[in-house]
């Protein structure tokens, strides 16, 4: 017994602590991860953004160099003549953003454009011829092998952008130099629009070496942005993608934490309900082991007293001695009511056992309630009188007859009765009567009365009230228990009732 009472200290002031704690860093984890999670959310975004970048800006390069391509498998530098005429014959639709093609002698000194090909003859080839030969050729890198490489320019002059594609072809010891002219503005204008249909909301742009947008929208207000250069044609500027709307992201994300910490939340707090539900069941479990040490104590006293009177009486009448026979009568009526308390006792034992292990059957027949109750007021009668307890039987008024199990329901009278003297001696009334419903028994005394506190409490198994004025009633603590569970069976209800002007009243209802 005190080992288990350890054992349950130990699992109370151990255990239970160390689950809670457990069930916090538990929580603390989890609050962590979802915050970890949330980061790594947010990495990815930034990878996707890049990607994204790195494929507008990929689109471009591409688009320049597949339209160099075209003018590189079409021009001839040796027919001087007639350069670039197959080029422009499907100029317009294969490489929209040419403007003309020339070719500069890098052999001969100076460097002179030998050959145009121009898709819009005019003064600002002559410009540009001039701006090429000036300028642009010592930007070139043309000396640095491997010279037939395709290059590209991506320069500026006074204020305007140009981009030119170029490269080397040897021709009988010779070093000539292609040149394409690729028409800016058009890019902006109309390449631009078409590479990025897919302007996802306004999220991408490109802007220039100065930071100033030359296509699309502000991205100021759109949160976080990533850029990256354009690798290969128009190097110089820079693509922008704005990061999946900073916002709804925020708002998205800032959602499911709340709900994973619902969710976290919620589920702690099951858990510690959990525990307080499993102690406060140890403790009640607890409770009525104790109750139950106490029960068998009762009973074993219940049972050694009545018996020790018996045997006494038996052996004073066996001896002989005792000559009256008044005397002898008196022993005999001792010895009948203290056997009759004995079978009592042990039937509600047995009833009692019964019902616990829920084996309790009832036996309902249509029977006179008036007829039981009398008879267990007569069962009572010898011990009454004996006991000096006035009883008295209201004439139980015709109620007709009820389903109801006449023996479980004496027993149940009887308790009431055997209680009422043993804790209210002196006077005892019973009566039965019609309520709504139901037919009521009811046992009323002039004794002490009992504790609200305690009016629901004593029909609960194994529980006795306090001593009053220090006097210690023998009991199980089982009978009110067992007239609760009659009660119950038959439909109805057991309670206590404060007697007038005194004492108490139980009332034991069944359905009629
Ligand atoms: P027991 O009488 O064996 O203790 P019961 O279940 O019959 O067990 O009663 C439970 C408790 O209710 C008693 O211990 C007693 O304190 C209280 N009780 C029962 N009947 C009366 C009564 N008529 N007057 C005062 N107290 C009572």
């Amino acid at each position: 017994m005190a080992d288990q009472t350890r054992r349950e200290r130990l699992l109370t002031f151990l255990l239970l602590p160390i689950i809670v704690v457990a069930v916090l860093v538990l929580t603390g984890v989890m609050f962590r991860s979802s915050f970890q999670l949330e980061k790594l959310r947010e990495q990815s975004v930034v990878e996707a953004t890049l990607l994204l970048a790195n494929e507008k800006a990929d689109r471009l390069d591409k688009n320049i160099i597949d339209q160099d391509n075209a003018v590189r498998s079409t021009v001839d530098v040796t027919d001087r003549a007639g350069f670039g005429s197959r080029w422009l014959e499907t100029a317009a639709i294969q490489t929209p953003t040419v403007r003309a093609v020339f070719l500069v002698d890098l052999t001969a000194p100076g460097h002179d454009v030998v050959a145009v090909a121009s898709r819009a003859p005019g003064p600002e080839n002559e410009r540009f011829r001039r701006l090429c030969v000036e300028f642009m050729l010592s930007e070139m890198k043309i000396d640095v092998p491997p010279y037939d490489q395709l290059r590209h320019l991506h320069t500026a002059y006074r204020g305007q952008s140009y981009l030119v594609s170029h490269w080397q072809t040897e021709h009988r010891g010779r070093r000539y130099l292609t040149v394409v002219w690729h028409d800016v503005p058009r890019i902006v204008h109309d390449l631009f629009p078409t590479l990025y249909t897919d302007l996802q909301q306004g999220r991408v742009n490109v802007s220039d070496q100065d930071g100033r947008i030359v296509f699309g929208p502000s991205l100021a207000r759109r949160g976080p942005v990533l850029g990256r250069q354009f690798e290969t044609t128009l190097y110089k500027w820079t693509v922008n993608v704005s990061m999946a709307s900073g916002e709804e992201l925020a708002v998205a994300v800032q959602r499911r934490r709340v709900l994973e910490m619902v969710l976290v939340g919620l589920s702690s707090l099951v858990v510690i309900f959990g525990l307080i539900v499993i102690v406060v069941a140890a403790a009640q479990e607890r409770r009525l082991a104790n109750l139950k040490s106490d029960f068998v104590a009762n009973v074993s006293h219940e049972l050694k007293t009545p018996l020790s009177l018996v045997r006494m009486f038996s052996e004073l009448l066996q001896s002989g001695r005792v000559e009256n026979d008044e005397k002898r009568r008196q022993y005999l009526q001792i010895i009948v009511g203290e056997s009759d308390r004995l079978a009592s006792l042990i039937e509600n034992v047995l009833d009692f056992a019964k019902v616990e292990r829920g084996r309790q059957a009832y036996h309902f027949a249509e029977a006179s309630l008036g007829d039981v109750v009398t008879r267990a007021v007569d069962v009572c009668r010898l011990r009454a009188e004996r006991e000096g307890t006035e009883r008295e039987l209201e004439p139980p008024p015709a109620l007709g007859s009820a389903r109801i199990d006449e023996r479980a329901l004496e027993i149940a009278v009887i308790n009431l009765i055997d209680n009422a003297m043993k804790y209210a001696p002196g006077h005892v009334s019973v009566s039965v009567r019609r309520a709504p419903g139901a037919l009521e028994i009811r046992v009323a005394d002039r004794g002490p009365g009992i504790a609200p506190e305690d009016r629901k409490r004593i029909f609960e198994r194994f529980v006795r009230g306090k001593p009053t004025e220090g006097k210690q009633v023998r009991g199980s603590g089982i009978g009110l228990a067992l007239v609760k569970h009659i009660a119950e069976a038959h439909g109805g209800k057991a309670w206590v009732e404060p007697g007038t002007p005194k004492g108490s009243v139980f009332v034991l209802s069944v359905k009629s």
